[in-house]
């Protein structure tokens, strides 16, 4: 490609092999206003918060876009509706706020509704409880002043059920509830939030790691890569570091010596993918165990079950499922099956590693029960925890906590404030006229409706 065609291109977000070594030259030779280092759903969002503020940002992922938890979770947007029970109500509004906003308007093309069953085994009690919460779910997910984007939650009888969702048990079940929430291709979301970000004139480079940080006079004043392509090692100056490494964030912290203060613990959760037909269900599927929920999610021509929450220690980049792990799923989603789903019915499994927060130091700002930000020295942000649906928060507190210091460099209320609630990301313009003119775009093209709606998602 040439330079022309590729500067062309990087101002449509492309990712490439040319597109990369441009962002790691630019990178190398001048001084940034922010690196940001992990390219997970955090990380990338803090480059495209960073950019749209106007800043000169760079962010670097020593693996692949969204290689780390960021593309092995349930894949879901959601409140959380197990959080209701934690009376943790701030979390859940701020989390349908967010869905709320990806679904409509940031990313119409990448989120969609997803209806889930909850079976109800007690007559009265469990109808009660359950719809309180649901309703609950509801008026909550009106919290950002705007509609939420999904259907409100019903209640279903027995006979519904058994038309809605044929393989359930018939015994047991009394009946249920149906309630909405969002649904993401996590990687292709990650990957499409860096385009966006490098749209908005970021310089992204996967295969880049961090190997150390450049510090001046206790300030950080950088990192030192390796572009694992070449194994080159070079310096990158930056006025601000974003360390957003998630489960990876201790190893990282050790790269500062004196800047370890936050503490994340990997919990590991897994996924079983079984194909589609042995589950005969209009819907997905929330069950309660006896930790937490187990989700049955419908993806394309299979399911989704998960998932569990388990401590790990070892390899992050290579978490595996045991025995124990598939059994346990399998044996909460078969107790409510017809016909129960077998190991030879397990096309695949995932595994992610959750980065829980273990205990916070006293410089740790609380922004939030689920995130935290930390400033352990000049020059450094540290950001951990949080979950993927509510990444845009997340990345706005943690460019906040390093604007803060930019501003006190350059003069007080000089760099805007994140503006990335109306930046939808790349793909979303457009996207709902072209969906409202599917059928007649399929009709001009002698495509299936199908083919025409697969593509424009
Ligand atoms: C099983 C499971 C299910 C989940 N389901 C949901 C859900 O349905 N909805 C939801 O909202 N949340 C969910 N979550 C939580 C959510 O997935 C995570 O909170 C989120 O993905 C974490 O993103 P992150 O960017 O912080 O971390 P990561 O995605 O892990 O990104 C960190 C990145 O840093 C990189 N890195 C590490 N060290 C370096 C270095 N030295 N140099 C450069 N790069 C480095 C890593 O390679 C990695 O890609 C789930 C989590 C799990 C485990």
């Amino acid at each position: 490609m040439t330079d022309t065609a590729s500067s062309q291109f990087s101002g449509e977000g492309v990712l490439n092999a040319h597109s990369r070594a441009e962002a790691l030259a630019a990178m190398a030779a001048e001084e940034l206003d922010i690196l940001v280092i992990g390219g997970g759903i955090v990380g990338a969002g803090c480059a495209l918060d960073a950019a749209t503020r106007g800043l000169n940002v760079g962010v670097v992922e020593a693996q692949d876009w969204a290689a780390g938890t960021s593309s092995r979770s349930s894949k879901l947007v959601h409140g959380g509706i197990r959080y209701l029970e934690q009376l943790d109500f701030h979390l859940v509004q701020e989390a349908l706020t967010e869905r709320g906003l990806l679904l409509q308007q940031l990313a119409p093309h990448l989120v969609k509704p997803i209806r889930f069953l909850y079976p109800v085994e007690h007559r009265i009690w469990e109808r009660a409880y359950v719809g309180a919460g649901m309703l609950l779910y509801d008026i909550f997910s009106y919290a950002g002043g705007r509609r939420p984007g999904v259907g409100h939650h019903r209640h279903l009888s027995k006979r519904q059920i058994g038309l809605a969702a044929p393989s359930l048990k018939s015994s047991g079940i009394i009946g249920g509830m149906s309630y909405y929430d969002g649904r993401v291709d996590d990687a292709r979301y990650v990957v499409n939030l860096v385009r966006t970000a490098v749209a908005n004139g970021a310089h992204a480079a996967n295969r880049t790691e961090v190997i150390g940080f450049l510090q001046k006079k206790g300030q950080v004043v950088g990192v030192t890569v390796r572009d694992l392509e070449t194994g080159k090692e070079f310096p990158i100056r930056a006025k601000q570091v974003i360390n957003s490494t998630g489960v990876w964030t201790g190893t990282t912290q050790e790269l500062v010596h004196d800047g370890g203060t936050l503490r994340v613990r990997a919990s590991k959760g897994i996924h079983i993918v079984v194909p589609r037909d042995r589950f005969k269900s209009v819907m997905g599927l929330l069950l309660r165990t006896e930790k937490s929920v187990l989700f049955v999610i419908p993806w394309g021509r299979h399911w989704i079950i998960g998932t569990t929450d388990t401590d790990w220690h070892y390899d992050k980049a290579h978490p595996s499922a045991t025995a124990t792990d598939i059994q346990y799923v399998l044996d909460h989603v078969n107790a409510v099956l017809d016909d129960p789903i077998t190991h030879d019915d397990i096309e695949g499994v995932y595994v992610g590693l959750r980065p829980l927060l273990a205990g916070d130091s006293e410089s740790t700002t609380k922004l939030s029960r689920e995130h935290v930000v930390v400033k352990p020295k000049p020059g450094l942000v540290l950001i951990a925890g949080g979950k993927w649906t509510t990444y845009r928060v997340m990345a706005n507190d943690a460019v906040d906590a390093a604007v803060e210091e930019l501003n006190t460099l350059a003069g007080e209320g000089s760099i805007p404030a994140s503006v990335t609630a109306s930046v939808p990301l790349l793909g979303a313009a457009g996207y709902k006229a072209s969906w409202n003119r599917r059928t007649r775009t399929a009709a001009r093209a002698g495509l299936p409706k199908s083919v025409v709606e697969h593509l424009l998602n």
